[in-house]
């Protein structure tokens, strides 16, 4: 099926007489009428539910939906991006491990990376992912297990040459891991170009109406695990929380998603609510149709911003000036998406008196969804970041982040341009 099926069709497929809407199992726990039964579910020897902490089938079948669309062998769905982003990293590292990650990153997973995983021992290395090959191979150790990047980064919007870091990875036996939050699967699907494992921000385009947190997970099933098994002891040697069980041997491709379910879901939580499923799947059953509109919005208003003689520069990868319009053309030949990045020409004090007269496009603490907003990120989610940081993460401390909706495109810009006429 071509991805706009898949977001209405995917997922649930009910049987004869059962609901056409996908139903919220809004339980905990689930009955079984004995308890050999239930102890060969605690065992991992037969399948089934019976701990929402761990699993529930409603998350199930949405994080089923975005599997089918990002084209992998397994999803899980987690309570909030940031889970995401740590699942995917500590299901296949410890203590004494290294990462190497892209420094352009959103701001909250880069203080996840460097402060609160640091304290993990877990040293992830901030690198420019625009440096040479045969630099960033250097970068590698061997105690490296994973290298992570946003397919379009967040607020700088620039594109990960995804061909790249998965020959980089590869070639030093360890997975790419990609958050594929911006382009979403409807823009750029990261397994077509080498990439390991996805991670999303399901609270962005995925839900598109700013309803619910939650993040997700899905491995392509290409990573040979046991290949490189002295890296990652965890997926390979016998688990004795699990009675010496080892995932690859019992699991196969799904081992790692069954390892993340079994053990970090089990000892740490971060599901989503039901319900909180239930809505994301009413999101995403309009992903593809909005992500077209949302492309086209901002094309046409960073066109505008380029000419406008207020603006000072304008980062978007489908202007042909833009320094990743060709990386933009190979990986996301549709569009990107709605995130615009741009610079006023005057005092910080005009970017501030810029946002707060503009009318209905409102100043959130969000992006990526129907409505447009309006972010500083040096003042706002990139605050906790030192003057360095920034600069690694391609945050000019003028650039403004604009989150183009799915408004008639003539209102979004006419809005603009009253709030720079009183600058
Ligand atoms: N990844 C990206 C690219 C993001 O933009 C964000 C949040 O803005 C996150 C991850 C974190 O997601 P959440 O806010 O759902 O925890």
């Amino acid at each position: 099926m071509k991805p706009d099926t898949i977001c209405i069709q995917g997922g649930w497929k009910p049987k004869n007489g059962e609901p056409r809407q996908l139903p919220i199992y809004q339980s905990t726990t689930w009955r079984y009428a004995t308890s050999e039964e239930m102890g060969k579910l605690f065992d991992l020897e037969a399948t089934g539910y019976f701990y929402t902490r761990l699993q529930n089938p409603t998350n199930d079948v949405v994080a089923d939906k975005i599997r089918e669309l990002e084209g992998g062998v397994g999803a899980v769905l987690t309570s909030s991006g940031q889970a995401a982003n740590f699942y995917a990293l500590f299901n296949i590292a410890q203590a004494g491990d290294h990462i190497l990650s892209t420094a352009a990153i959103y701001g909250g997973t880069s203080n996840l990376f460097t402060v609160t995983m640091a304290k993990m021992g877990i040293e992830v290395e901030l690198i420019d992912q625009d440096l040479p090959e045969e630099e960033l191979a250097k970068k590698f150790r061997p105690n490296t297990k994973a290298v992570f990047g946003e397919t379009l980064t967040n607020p700088a919007v620039r594109v990960l040459d995804l061909e790249k870091f998965a020959r980089l990875a590869h070639s030093h036996g360890v997975p790419f891991i990609v958050d594929n939050t911006f382009p979403t699967p409807i823009n750029c699907r990261p397994f077509e170009w080498g990439v390991d494992i996805v991670t999303h921000s399901t609270t962005k385009y995925m839900d598109g109406h700013a309803c619910q947190t939650g993040g997700a997970i899905i491995d392509s099933g290409h990573f040979d695990w046991d290949a490189h098994a002295d890296k990652f002891p965890g997926l390979t040697t016998p688990d004795e929380s699990y009675h010496g069980l080892t995932y690859t041997k019992a699991f196969g491709k799904l081992a790692y998603c069954t390892k993340l379910v079994s053990q970090l879901m089990r000892d740490l939580g971060s599901i989503p609510a039901p319900m909180n499923s239930y809505i994301l799947n009413i999101g995403l059953e309009t992903l593809a149709l909005r992500m077209r509109q949302h492309c086209a919005n901002a094309q046409k208003v960073a066109e505008w911003l380029e000419k406008n003689p207020k603006v000072g520069w304008v980062h978007y990868c489908g202007l042909p000036s833009d320094k990743y319009y060709e990386l933009g053309r190979k990986y996301l030949p549709n569009g990107s998406c709605g995130v615009i990045a741009f610079g006023l020409k005057g005092t910080r004090d005009d970017a501030i008196r810029f946002m707060d007269n503009l009318d209905f496009i409102s100043i959130a603490t969000h992006v990526a969804d129907a409505r447009t907003c309006v972010l500083h990120p040096a003042s706002h989610t990139h605050r906790q970041l030192s003057d360095e940081q920034l600069r690694e993460a391609g945050v000019a401390p003028d650039l403004v982040r604009l989150s183009v909706g799915i408004e008639n495109v003539d209102d979004i810009i006419a809005d603009l341009e009253q709030a720079m006429a009183k600058m």
